[in-house]
Parts: C-alpha cells; structure tokens; sequence
C-alpha cells in the first residue's frame, strides 16, 4: 500500500449513505452552473507529497469547493485565505488553489480532513465520523516515517484526529488536551516505529472566522510557521 492506492480507494469510498446522496446531489445540481469543469461529487483524498513532514488536518470537504474541485481546499474562500497563507510562509509554490492541474504544490505539507466527504451544513454525524476514521488511521500510518508536526483547523477536527493519533501509534494524554488557537501539545510515540508528534490548534479558515476578523491572515501565517519549524521544514 502506497499513499496513491489510498487516496484512489478513498475516492472510491461509499460506506455512509446519507453523504454519498449529498454529495451526489449537489454534483448533480450544480453541474450546470460549473459546466467547463468536471464536478468532483466524491470523496476527497488527501493533498500533498508522501513524505510530508507536516499534515494540515481540516474538517471535511465543502460542498462547492473540494466536493466540485476534487482538491482539499480547492476553490472556495476558506482555501483562498489558507492557500495564500501557505504560500506567504514559503510552504506552497502559488498563493491562490483553482482545479487540479493548477500547477500549485505544497513543500512538505499534506492536507488531508477526518471527513472525506461534503456533509450537509457542514457538519458530519458522529457515526459518519468513525466510518471515516480508518482512511486517516490508513494515511498517518503510511506518513509515519516522516511526519513530525500537525496542524488542525478547529475544535472538530481536534476533537476526532485525537483517537484517530492514538488508533495510529502515538499517546494522547488524558485528560485530553483542549483545542484553541495556538494550542500545543507533544503527542509520545505508542509503538518504537513512532516518532513524537507536535500538534498545534489553529480556529478553522471558514468565512465565519476571517470575515468577522476572529482569524486573520497573520494568525494562521503563525500557527504555520510554529507547525513548520517543530516539523524541521
Ligand atoms: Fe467513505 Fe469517509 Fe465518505 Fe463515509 S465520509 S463515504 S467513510 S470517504
């Protein structure tokens, strides 16, 4: 197993049944209103090279941004505000992410979300959750050798990658550790084929959080670049 037969059998993925209707039915939708491109309407992999040393964990596709571009964040205005902040701190090649095939790659950073799927409002069941928690048990197993810092874009995504750390190899100390902006915590490694893992908590790049001004550009620069230098990028 390689990371290519992961993201391709993630793609593939149909286990729960009330996002495959969503995400079909929004493709089917809005098709018409992206008729040069190809409307994803399917699970999204992950985004970035195999021996990543540093892994962007969001929440879960957005219904007409990755769900129709097939690229984590890609296409939507909280992939803008995360894509020029990548590039502003030297970790992506280009400060804005259109479509696949855009020419943009990331240095050392992969993207990846706990849920692969657009769910409806936004917002994932729990059951939908746990379905989804072995591909990205799956993906950290397989980035393990290199991968030394994780970067989470809010409480939900925190919340659901802390079992999902400790299913993969590493110690989640109880009680477990809180989310917020700029939270850290050193996760010890479970198995002698791990690595210690640094986890730091960044608010989520969603319009609700830019727009109001909760979260600005400078603030998720920053939280990127302690991910990066604890990561040895
Ligand atoms: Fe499969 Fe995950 Fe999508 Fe559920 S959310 S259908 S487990 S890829």
């Amino acid at each position: 197993m390689n990371l290519a037969v992961l993201d391709q059998r993630i793609s593939e993925c149909r286990a729960c049944p009330r996002l495959v209707e969503w995400r079909e039915q929004v493709a089917r939708e809005k098709r018409a209103a992206f008729r040069d491109e190809t409307y994803w309407g399917r699970p999204v992999p992950g985004f970035g090279p195999p021996d990543a040393r540093m892994l962007i964990v969001g929440l879960a596709p957005a219904a007409h941004g990755a769900n129709r571009t097939g690229r984590m964040f890609t296409g939507d205005r909280s992939g803008d505000v995360l894509y020029a902040a990548l590039h502003a701190v030297g970790l992506a090649s280009q400060p804005t992410a259109s479509h696949i095939g855009d020419g943009l790659e990331l240095h050392g950073v992969r993207i990846t979300a706990p849920v692969h799927c657009a769910p409806p409002a936004n917002k994932p069941t729990p059951a939908e959750r746990d379905a989804c928690r072995n591909w990205l048990e799956q993906e950290l197993d397989l980035l393990a050798p290199t991968v030394r810092g994780v970067m989470v874009l809010g409480g939900f995504g925190w919340q659901a990658l802390l079992p999902v750390l400790a299913g993969a190899g590493w110690t989640v100390p109880r009680p477990a550790p809180k989310f917020g902006h700029g939270a850290s915590v050193t996760l010890a490694p479970a198995r002698p084929d791990r690595e210690p893992l640094e986890l730091f908590g960044c608010y989520h790049v969603s319009q609700q959080n830019t727009f109001t001004g909760r979260l600005t550009p400078a603030m998720v620069e920053q939280v990127l670049s302690d991910t990066a230098r604890a990561a040895g990028l």
